[in-house]
Order: C-alpha cells, then structure tokens, then sequence
C-alpha cells in the first residue's frame, strides 16, 4: 500500500492541521551535537514534550474533537486512558466547551487522576482493570450518546498525529530517517504518513521497549496479536494494538521502514542522556529515539530527527534514574 493510498494521506494531514493551528504549540527541533558526535550525522531532536499537557497526543484529541459535528459536540466525548490521551482529551475538550468523560479503574494513582480532574473532565472510578474501565465506556456510548475517542485508532486521531511529521519535514527538510516511539502506533501512522507524502525516501523508523511490544509482534505474526504487558520505564509505549485493529497495523506493516527493539536499561540512558547533556526532562516513551542512537542500533546515511514524544514522567522515579540508580532491567 503506497503512503498516497493509505486510509490517512497526506491531504487529511494538511486538513488538521488547519483545524488545530492556535490549539496546538509548533515545537522546536534542536540539534545535539552530542549525539551529532557520536553517529557521525547530524542528529536534531523534536522537543515534542514541549507541547501544551506534555505530550503529542494533543494533537490527535485537538483534532478529533475539531471534527466533530454539532450534535456530536453536544453529547460530549468518553474514553478509557490514565495516560496521556486521558489528560489531552480532557485539555481539547474545555477548549471547546464540551463535555469529556474519562473511565479509569481503582487502581489508578491519585495523581494521575487529580491531574485530569484539574482539567475539568468527569472522572469515573469504576472496577479493576483497565477492561472494566472500557465497559463503562461502551456503556456510557450506548445509554448516553457519547462519542468515544480512542487512543490511535481512529483516522482523525492519526491525522492530528501526522501534523508532528509535517512539522518535522519542514524543520528538517533533508532528514534520512526519523525515528518515531511506537505503541498502537497511531503517532508512527501519522507521521510516515505525512513524511513519506513530502519525502518518499526518508526512512521512518519505529522505537518499542523489547517488553511487551505489541505492533513489533503483530507485524512479524502478519496479523494483530497479544502479548503479555510487563511493568516497563517506557510505561506510554505499553498496552496492545487491538485483535481488531482496524487502521494502524495496516499502516505500521507499508510504511515503517524498520522497527527497533530496546532493553530497559537502554531506555533509562536515554532519560539520562537527555537528562545530563540536553538538559530536557523526557518520559521513558519519549526517550527512546536517543536510547535507540546510544546503543548503535540506528543505520543512517544522513541526518535524522528523534522525536521526543512526552516528559510525564513520575519525577521522584526520573530523579533516581539521573542518579544512576540501577533501575532498568527491574523497572519501574
Ligand atoms: C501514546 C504515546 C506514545 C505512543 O503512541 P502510539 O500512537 O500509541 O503509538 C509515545 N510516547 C508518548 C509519550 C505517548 O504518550
């Protein structure tokens, strides 16, 4: 599938992004020279985690909701996410002056919640898992017409995503590969989508943590599939695809050029990394691109762009990180 005939193009990117200008930040792409050094290429960063709720997916929720009729806007918008779709769902839902419900079981952190809470969502504690949370979800779908915004797979939600690769393309035009973190995919989708429509030839390069990667093992299997999800620093990156994923696993198989694979420890020196010589705070999801360069696990031939995704990082964890203590194989 060429990136001009898959279900999100370049001209639904284009789309959003007239849609969200004003409601999302452009961000910076930097160059490290540290890290310039070390791969022998230049090596910019995208300061993503920059981005108003400290993550991208604003702009996927930004988007979606943009797109929405005005009896959908009145109905309001529900989803099941602790994360960062939770917090940038409930961000571009009081933009908007519209309603957002967000499901979470009991076992999320207090701070987590109040986070969302502050942001004026209706916050619903219900069950244990993550599963009972999405059954209150579908229920407040069916009984009280709400819309539900999932995570990344959804075509309005890739599209917002994709804005970041546009973005990216013209900060740096002459990039041979970005290197993009990697989950349900839904960023990955976007941003091929929108790199490969301006530049065919730049490599786009998809970065898991190797505990529980989800699209990694769905792509070698050829079809959707589960794996077991471990405690992992890269903790946005965890979770599945969807046994019945629709639009991303299609996306990921054309348009990734590569997927890379790291080991905990690797992770946590990319925190430090970014930490100590860039001097930017980035959660574990949003390291990845660096820890991927450290490790000499990226082929290039030119200059490459690592997308720092998120810094919603809990920070007593990242201060014993920078410390250097041994955290990694064992987790967070
Ligand atoms: C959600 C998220 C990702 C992964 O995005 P997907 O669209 O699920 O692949 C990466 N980094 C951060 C910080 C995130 O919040």
């Amino acid at each position: 599938m060429p990136a001009n005939e898959t279900p999100v193009t370049l001209q639904h990117i284009r789309a959003a992004r007239e849609r969200i200008a004003g409601k999302v930040e452009r961000t910076p792409a930097v160059l490290s020279q540290s890290l310039s050094d070390r791969a022998g290429h230049p090596v910019h960063l995208k300061l993503e985690h920059h981005q108003a709720t400290g993550a991208f997916k604003l702009r996927g929720a930004s988007n979606a909701i943009a797109t929405l009729s005005p009896q959908e806007k009145a109905r309001g918008v529900v989803a099941a996410s602790t994360g960062n779709h939770g917090r940038a769902l409930a961000h571009a839902a009081k933009l908007e002056g519209i309603r957002a419900v967000i499901c979470m079981s009991k076992l999320v952190p207090q701070n987590k919640l109040d986070a969302i809470r502050r942001l004026g969502a209706d916050v619903r504690i219900v069950g244990n898992s993550q599963d009972d949370a999405q059954q209150e979800v579908d229920r407040l779908v069916a009984e009280e017409g709400l819309v539900m915004l999932p995570p990344f797979d959804h075509p309005d939600i890739i599209a917002g995503q994709g804005t970041l690769g546009l973005e990216t393309m013209e900060q740096v035009p002459d990039a041979s590969a970005v290197l993009v973190p990697l989950s349900g995919g839904g960023l990955a989708s976007g941003v091929a989508a929108a790199v490969k429509g301006v530049s065919p030839s730049t490599k786009v390069i998809g970065i898991s943590m190797a505990r529980g990667a989800a699209m990694k093992a769905s792509l070698d299997a050829g079809r959707p599939v589960q794996v077991e999800e471990l405690p992992t620093l890269a903790d946005s990156l965890g979770g599945g695809i969807g046994l019945d994923n629709r639009l991303t696993f299609a996306m990921c198989r054309s348009l990734l050029d590569d997927v890379i694979l790291l080991s905990e420890d690797e992770i946590a020196a990319g925190i430090r990394h970014a930490y100590e010589r860039e001097r930017e705070i980035v959660e574990g999801a949003g390291a990845v691109g660096i820890a991927a360069l450290l490790a000499g696990k990226v082929k290039a031939k030119g200059p490459m762009v690592a997308i720092l995704s998120g810094r919603n990082i809990d920070m007593e964890l990242h201060r014993r990180i920078v410390c250097g203590e041994a955290i990694g194989e064992r987790a967070a």
